[in-house]
């Protein structure tokens, strides 16, 4: 399989969708109370693709307003899309950042909606850090992780059983 260097790869967490973005655009995070919602996180995060293609598979869609549907993966529940229904080119659609292979190559540059923000998004960098337990280190090493590689792959899940 070739694949431009150029391009952006990602998909879901049980590798069921795989999507490729031949570039991509502004990049954002979102405090609406719908984002919240549909990513499950404190703030929606996504790059607007082009040129994007399903390699694997393809998103269902909740249809969250009379004009945005969001995609997601059936199989895992991965959120992967912010789609609007008209007006846009094909190809192009709004990407979560955290799908991407390499998401710190698509750092959001902009956030919108702020009146919907979370009261304590803005102080979690303060949080203080705790060194975790003996026994959570031994139950993380114990781990066998079902989540597809960050990269593309022939099939999956592989017949060894091999994550990497
Ligand atoms: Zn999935």
């Amino acid at each position: 399989m070739t694949q431009s260097s150029d391009a952006f790869s990602g998909g879901c967490q049980c590798g069921a969708i795989r999507f490729r973005a031949e570039t991509v655009g502004r990049a954002s995070i979102c405090h609406c109370r719908m984002c919240q919602k549909a990513t499950g996180g404190f703030f929606g995060a996504y790059v607007t693709g082009r040129g994007v293609t399903w390699t694997r598979g393809g998103p269902s869609y909740f249809l969250s307003s009379n004009k945005i549907r969001r995609g997601f993966c059936s199989a895992c529940g991965t959120p992967l899309t912010f789609e609007q229904l008209e007006g846009l080119p094909p190809g192009q659609v709004e990407l979560s950042i955290a799908a991407f292979d390499e998401p710190t190559r698509v750092a959001p540059v902009i956030q919108v909606n702020l009146e919907g923000k979370l009261n304590f998004v803005d102080h979690l960098a303060e949080l203080p850090t705790v060194v975790e337990p003996a026994a959570w280190t031994a139950f993380k090493a114990s781990i066998v992780s079902n989540q597809h590689p960050d990269h593309d792959t022939e099939t999956w899940p592989p017949a060894g059983g091999d994550t990497n």
